[in-house]
């Protein structure tokens, strides 16, 4: 029987970035992927802020951008506009890049890291025990692991297997998706409109391909199998947006109904669950893969960790209670942006739209919805009580002597960031801290509220801070220990500053 660390099952984006995460910490892992070969269609196409700032942390943002379009204007509603440009990140934007592009970075960044991508292998079969997880696969074969993550899509297998309830319920609007060319392209990069009939988006994928997406209420009876042609497309974008862009050629078209679900628990003993196998929603808002992504980045070092036997008590537990939270909150703003403009009350989806175009217009309530949408706002509860505010909270890409935070988290290792005006963490720490994390010195302005020392989690959220004072390189050694393993060593006494 084939053995290893971690088996991730499936090779979507979730699947493909857990991978590159567990062979950057230097995890044997293997995924297993149903499919032949990739697939060259795409859904998802909107890459949100904090995803950008996550790949940006792995070197991968810059690589993605080449690929896609920035948009820096959206348009929830008619007369409602959120303007990204403003906000406080290195990619005020939502980029356009179709999901294939994304998956094709992944796979290739796996690849290069080493892991091994197993395709046409279909597990149909799990049991466990305390210390291992077997597979058994299509067609006869078994693989086993110390853990598998099910990454494998909204109808996981995996989870069906564990025995995790995915509770919720099934959207009535069908959703009508082509691929299409245009003779008259929308001036906005990205195209919204919504009416008493429905709603219809033109997303460019910068190669002279469009995707047209429809949520058409006259086409709701519609079976899903019946073949969506491109006049059906052409005639819901004349009946809502009062324009059809010069529709020409199709080269692709889908319908489906969406779900809106989620996993009761994210894990069950050595098994786990990422991506849209945790949990399932409206594509209004594009957040699946997004969420995906950074399921995949929260629990990649964790179980990298648990592997090595140098998790703190409770860090696997933690990848639940961080991300189920965060599951719930997009299914509800999904749900809401469904609400608004598929609603069946006329009445009731303009005095959202009304109260939508208010909240936008007031900082104190425009920026927590920025936030929301494009995950720049999420921050994790403090593990336990009396922590420093920061705890728990994203990192900006502040300044350091040694390079940007976000390069200096590419290691994927913890990084400590010393803000003290001397320097004098690093100086007194860093013998003891030795090399299980990266010690930078930061070099920016002074910004009243910055902790003196601040230990940075590989995921870019805040593990630990402390103010300033002389138990601090003893704390941040003491901080690092805990998150980082190994055994103490006394920090050397303090320079006097
Ligand atoms: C129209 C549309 C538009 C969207 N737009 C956006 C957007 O703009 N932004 C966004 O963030 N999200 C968007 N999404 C959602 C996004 O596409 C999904 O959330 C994303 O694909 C989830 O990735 P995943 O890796 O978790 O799962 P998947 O992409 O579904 O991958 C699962 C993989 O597991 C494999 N698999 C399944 N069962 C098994 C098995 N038993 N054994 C082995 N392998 C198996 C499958 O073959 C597949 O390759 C959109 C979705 C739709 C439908």
């Amino acid at each position: 029987m084939n053995s290893t660390d971690v088996i991730v099952v499936g090779a979507g984006p979730t699947g493909l970035m857990l991978a590159c995460e567990l062979a950057q910490a230097g995890v044997r892992c293997k995924v297993l992927e149903r499919r032949t070969a990739q697939p060259n269609i795409t859904r998802a196409f909107a890459v949100h802020a904090r995803t950008l700032e996550l790949l940006d942390a792995r070197g991968l943002a810059d690589d993605l951008l080449e690929r896609g379009v920035p948009v820096r204007r959206v348009q929830p509603a008619p007369g409602a506009v959120l303007d990204l440009s403003t906000l406080r990140t290195r990619y005020p934007m939502v980029l356009i890049v179709p999901q294939s592009g994304t998956e094709h970075l992944l796979e290739a960044r796996a690849r290069e890291l080493g892991v091994e991508i197993v395709r046409g292998a279909e597990v149909t079969g799990l049991r466990q025990d305390g210390r291992r997880v077997l597979l058994e696969l299509a067609g006869g074969g078994t693989e086993s692991a110390g853990y598998v993550v099910g990454c494998d899509g909204a109808h996981s297998r995996v989870r069906g297997l564990a025995g995790i309830d995915f509770a919720g319920k099934q959207y009535e609007t069908h959703i009508l998706l082509a691929d299409v060319r245009l003779a008259a392209p929308p001036e906005d990069s990205l195209f919204a409109w919504a009416n008493r009939e429905g709603v219809v988006l033109m997303v460019p994928f910068g190669d002279g391909w469009f995707r047209a997406i429809a949520w058409d209420r006259l086409r709701e009876q519609v079976p899903l199998d019946v073949p969506l042609p491109l006049e059906e497309m052409r005639d819901a974008f004349l009946r809502i947006a009062g324009t059809d862009f010069g529709m020409a050629e199709q080269r692709w078209s889908s319908r489906f109904r969406s779900e809106r679900r989620q996993a009761r628990r994210y894990r069950a003993g050595r098994v786990f669950l990422a991506g849209d196998a945790a949990h399932v929603h409206s594509p209004l808002g594009g957040q699946g893969m997004n969420t995906g992504l950074q399921d995949a980045m929260n629990l990649g070092w964790k179980l990298a960790a648990a592997v090595r036997g140098q998790a703190p008590d409770g860090l696997l537990d933690s990848y639940e209670r961080e991300r189920h939270r965060v599951g719930a909150q997009v299914l509800a703003l999904t749900d809401a942006f469904n609400r608004l403009v598929l609603g069946r009350s006329a009445l009731r989806r303009a005095l959202r739209a009304l109260t939508l175009r208010l909240v936008l217009r007031l900082r104190w309530t425009r920026e927590p919805l920025a936030g929301r949408l494009t995950g720049l706002g999420i921050r994790y509860p403090a593990p336990a009580r009396g922590a420093h505010p920061w705890t728990g909270r994203r990192v900006p890409d502040l300044r350091c002597a040694q390079g940007r935070l976000y390069e200096l988290l590419r290691d994927g290792r913890h990084l400590l960031v010393d803000t003290t005006r001397a320097g004098g963490v690093a100086r007194a720490a860093g013998d003891a801290i030795g090399n299980r994390a990266t010690i930078a010195r930061y070099a920016g302005p002074v910004v009243a509220g910055l902790p003196g020392a601040v230990l940075i989690r590989p995921d870019g959220y805040v593990a630990w801070a402390a103010e300033d004072g002389p138990e601090l390189p003893g704390q941040a050694v003491a901080a690092v220990v805990r998150w980082c393993g190994g055994p103490a060593r006394t920090p050397s006494a303090r320079p006097r500053t």
